[in-house]
């Protein structure tokens, strides 16, 4: 008998599910949908001109391949944070942000779920938003919290559920913790306005919550890094204590080089000392210390003044082809006279929609038209373009009717 005769299959991944279907299709007209890469108007990938000017620089200065300290590079951390808090903040002006690189956002959501259950004193629960990045509630169980939810979303708007956000803000037990979607909420494209972070942050405040931010999308909801670092700078310029996780997997297109960074605001320099040797001993027994390469390109880029601008200038436009793919979906569905409502595809934001597609629906595209969605009715915009955005315009209002 093998020793591994009872491990029982595994369900598949639902996300990643969706591109192995994709690629046993053969048919020549097939899309997918379901994960959240960028794709350029040719549907291929897309590799920064930024990037490609760093990896360049980066190879002139013969670079060693020696081991990075534990909490990784340490003007890659200082740029990240910088990123997302802004230079003038007062955590920054102060030296009191504790930060270490992470494996991408992932890794980042991982090191801060193990580091709040260890050291965090007021709560083992943290409450997602409902729904959420289907990755969020493995993390944080097996980060060794108890996983909760909170109302969010509005199925009969298809968009926030503001009222119900606040109720259950106001009934969570003092101290619990509650993550939030920094910009761009996977999976529903549904963002809070100013006004609404401005309430939630006063909530989060007067029941002393502790918000935990995931900003894995900083400039692809909007086009600009600091309008979509908002709700951090907001949450922290009222004083409060905040944990972030940041991903530079889609802002720079550095997928699968897993670059990220997690960071705590302390009180001041000496307790961010404490903080940051604890962070590790998180760190250490998980992966030693985090990979070189893809930090060493962010923060090139992040520190070289033309490059950085030549960035924003590229994070923008990866946003304006999204923004303009919305905007044709819609026009395209309404001139076909799909039935029902389709004003949520251009009011939602960054890397995906939230169609409101029922799961017969999704069904039929793959089977019918060759199109791959999660089962949720979530679309990546990022994988239609101007030579398949007619094809699914058609498919989805056949069938819709
Ligand atoms: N958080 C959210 C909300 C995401 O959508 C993603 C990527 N799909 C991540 C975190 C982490 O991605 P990565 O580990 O590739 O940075």
């Amino acid at each position: 008998l093998s020793t591994w005769s009872a491990v029982p299959a595994g369900p598949p991944d639902p996300i990643l599910g969706v591109t192995e279907a994709f690629k046993a299709d053969k048919d020549p007209r097939k899309i997918n949908l379901g994960v959240g890469a960028y794709r350029d108007d040719n549907g291929k990938p897309y590799v920064l001109g930024s990037v490609k000017k760093a990896e360049a620089f980066l190879e002139s200065t013969n670079p060693d391949k020696e081991y990075l300290p534990i909490t990784g590079l340490p003007e890659f951390t200082k740029a990240a944070a910088k990123l997302a808090y802004g230079a003038d903040s007062t955590p920054l002006t102060t030296n009191s942000v504790a930060v270490t690189q992470s494996i991408s956002g992932t890794g980042a959501l991982r090191i801060g779920g193990a580091f709040l259950s260890r050291f965090y004193p007021h709560s083992k629960t943290i409450y997602l938003p409902n729904p959420s990045w289907g990755n969020h509630t493995p993390i944080f169980r097996d980060s060794g919290l108890e996983v909760k939810t909170y109302r969010y979303f509005d199925k009969k708007t298809v968009g926030l559920d503001f009222a119900g956000l606040k109720e259950d803000l106001k009934s969570m037990p003092v101290g619990s913790i509650v993550l939030l979607h920094a910009c761009a909420h996977n999976p529903t494209g549904v963002d809070p306005t100013p006004e609404q972070w401005t309430e939630i942050s006063d909530l989060i405040q007067e029941k002393q919550l502790f918000p935990f931010f995931d900003m894995a999308y900083q400039g692809f909801a909007s086009g600009n890094t600091t309008r979509d670092a908002f709700a951090v700078r907001h949450f922290v310029s009222s004083g409060q204590q905040i944990a972030l996780s940041q991903s530079f997997a889609k802002n720079m297109g550095l997928y699968g080089e897993r670059v990220g960074a997690f960071s705590l605001v302390t009180a001041d320099p000496e307790e961010k000392a404490r903080v940051e040797s604890q962070l590790k001993i998180v760190v250490r027994p998980m992966y030693s210390n985090p990979p070189l390469h893809g930090a060493r390109i962010a923060s090139t880029i992040l520190t070289k003044e033309e490059l950085y601008k030549e960035w924003e200038g590229e994070v923008k436009l990866m946003a304006d082809r999204i923004i303009s793919m919305r905007d044709r979906l819609y026009d395209n569905l309404v001139s076909l006279s799909t039935p029902g409502e389709w004003g949520h595809i251009k009011s939602q934001i960054g890397m995906f929609s939230f169609t409101g597609l029922t799961q017969p629906q999704t069904k039929a595209l793959a089977e019918k038209a060759h199109i791959y969605l999660t089962a949720d009715g979530r679309i990546s915009m990022a994988g239609l373009n101007g030579n398949n955005i007619d094809y699914f315009s058609e498919s989805v209002s056949k069938v819709v009717k």
